[in-house]
């Protein structure tokens, strides 16, 4: 059963937790305005936290996005709240009514202090979600390392209700009983934060994703990538072995017409020729080749960052695939139509196969009332070129991937001017003292986190 608490005032209420939402979210604060971030999964963070580096620095992803998870969560002006979802957005004279629905983590977020001793008391494994799959987790668990808040989860799905977790547990934080809670905030702006996820690995049939364990997307690579990842160095699911033969597979879904997706999804281009050259580094023997139709390298030091790629022995064929098999020893072998070659067609054999799948929207705001999105399914904007944040609809404002695919910077840069645009919407309306009292107290009340 719902069960429906008071309202919490907040100066602006963030959409996902994301680097853009959680960038959004500090700028407002250290304006002096309160803000709240709901996030849908049980840490903040966003696709950011779980990159292994990212380009064109090649920075480490935890490094930068670690700080900024802590940053948004220890703020005094921000108050997070995760594992919860918006379900409805209602205008009224005075700003907007957000009913927000927080998950149940059979876990009392108040008394858990992150121990992991229930996670080590735990007896079953599913995989991973945030591993891509690759690695195992327990049915209670913490999201990942670095994950904010430390937190633990109770997937009851796969939960056998031994009681070996709450037996653990030093605080008597497991609690099977909890329910899910619909809170309600008032806020004077809003922030769309939602971002993105990736077309589904199967989407194309043809690729052979998802019965051919050699053939992975990009994010999952990703996290073979990550010091911390799901074997520690990068292995090939099916039977461990180091690959010596990697492929990428360049616009799946994206730029696709038979499909439907006419966009281009801006930042796949860039991040295989960053996995390329990351996997030349883990394993100097391997032979990397991406298979494109054109490389979009648009970003300050992006053509640099493609020729040092090409300088590295990266190889670069322009090329349409065709369709991907597998051979007996399950290597992944791409059918190629080449391009620079009259459309000559070929077949090569790959220790693995990397898809590099297009962006879709993370949400779609009509779900909760709150318009339709554009044609492409992501955000739609008022006034892309004097007011490239502010919405079709008044009073909410979008940042990052939610207004279309966008990579770290240009999401960071577009959190700012959101933040930037929603503070003066809230001072125009006289809104930012009226919301002032209380907020913190209440919000400590309702989050735990
Ligand atoms: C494989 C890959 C590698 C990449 N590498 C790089 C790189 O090296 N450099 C670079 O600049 N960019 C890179 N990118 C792009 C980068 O991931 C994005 O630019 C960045 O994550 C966008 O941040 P965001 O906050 O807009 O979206 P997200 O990171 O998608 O965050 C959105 C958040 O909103 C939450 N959310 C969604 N809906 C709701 C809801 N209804 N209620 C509450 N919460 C919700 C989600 O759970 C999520 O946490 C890469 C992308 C991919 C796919």
């Amino acid at each position: 059963m719902t069960e429906i608490q008071n309202s919490i005032e907040t100066d602006a209420l963030v959409i996902g937790g994301g680097i853009a939402g959680l960038q959004a979210a500090i700028d407002l604060a250290n304006m002096g305005l309160r803000v709240t971030v709901i996030e849908r999964q049980p840490s903040i963070g966003g696709k950011m936290i779980g990159l292994s580096k990212v380009f064109p620095t090649l920075d480490c992803c935890s490094c930068i996005c670690t700080p900024r998870m802590a940053e948004a969560k220890h703020h005094p002006n921000i108050t997070t709240m995760t594992y919860a979802e918006v379900q409805h957005v209602h205008r009224d004279d005075s700003g907007f009514l957000v009913e927000v629905l927080k998950k149940p983590r059979y876990v009392d977020e108040d008394k858990c202090t992150g121990c992991r001793l229930c996670e080590y008391a735990c007896t079953t494994e599913v995989p991973h979600e945030f591993e891509g799959g690759l690695g195992a987790r327990k049915a209670i668990y913490i999201p990942f390392a670095n994950a904010v808040p430390q937190v633990a989860l109770l997937d009851l799905d796969n939960c056998l209700l031994c009681g070996r977790c709450a037996k653990a547990c030093p605080t008597g934080a497991i609690d099977f009983l909890q329910d899910p809670k619909t809170i309600v905030f008032r806020a004077g702006a809003i922030i769309v934060a939602t971002g993105y996820e990736m077309l589904p690995h199967n989407f194309k049939e043809n690729y052979g994703a998802g019965p051919l364990r050699n053939v992975l997307t990009a994010l999952q690579v990703e996290r073979l990538l990550a010091p911390h990842g799901p074997y520690g160095r990068v292995l090939r699911p099916s039977d461990g072995r180091v690959p010596q033969s990697i492929g990428y597979v360049q616009c799946v879904g994206s730029r696709d017409l038979s499909r439907g997706v006419a966009y281009c999804s801006r930042v796949c281009c860039m991040y295989a020729i960053k996995q390329a050259m990351l996997l030349s580094g883990a394993l100097p023997l391997a032979e990397i080749t991406i298979y494109y139709m054109d490389i979009r390298a648009f970003g300050k030091g992006y053509e640099q960052f493609y020729q040092n790629a090409k300088a590295m022995g990266i190889q670069f064929v322009k090329a349409k695939v065709a369709k991907i098999r597998e051979d007996e020893e399950e290597n992944p072998v791409v059918r190629i139509e080449l391009l620079d070659e009259d459309g000559r067609v070929e077949e090569r054999q790959h220790d693995m196969v990397v898809l590099s799948l297009g962006l879709v929207p993370g949400w779609n705001p009509r779900e909760a009332g709150l318009g339709a999105p554009s044609e492409d399914g992501f955000l739609r904007c008022g006034h892309v070129l004097s007011s490239p944040t502010q919405t079709a609809e008044e009073g909410v404002f979008v940042a990052g991937c939610a207004g279309g695919p966008k990579d770290i910077p240009d999401s960071v840069v577009q959190a700012g001017a959101a933040a930037l645009e929603a503070a003066a919407y809230l001072r125009a309306r006289g809104w930012a003292s009226a919301a002032r009292d209380g907020h913190h107290r209440k919000a400590a009340l309702i989050s735990g986190d």
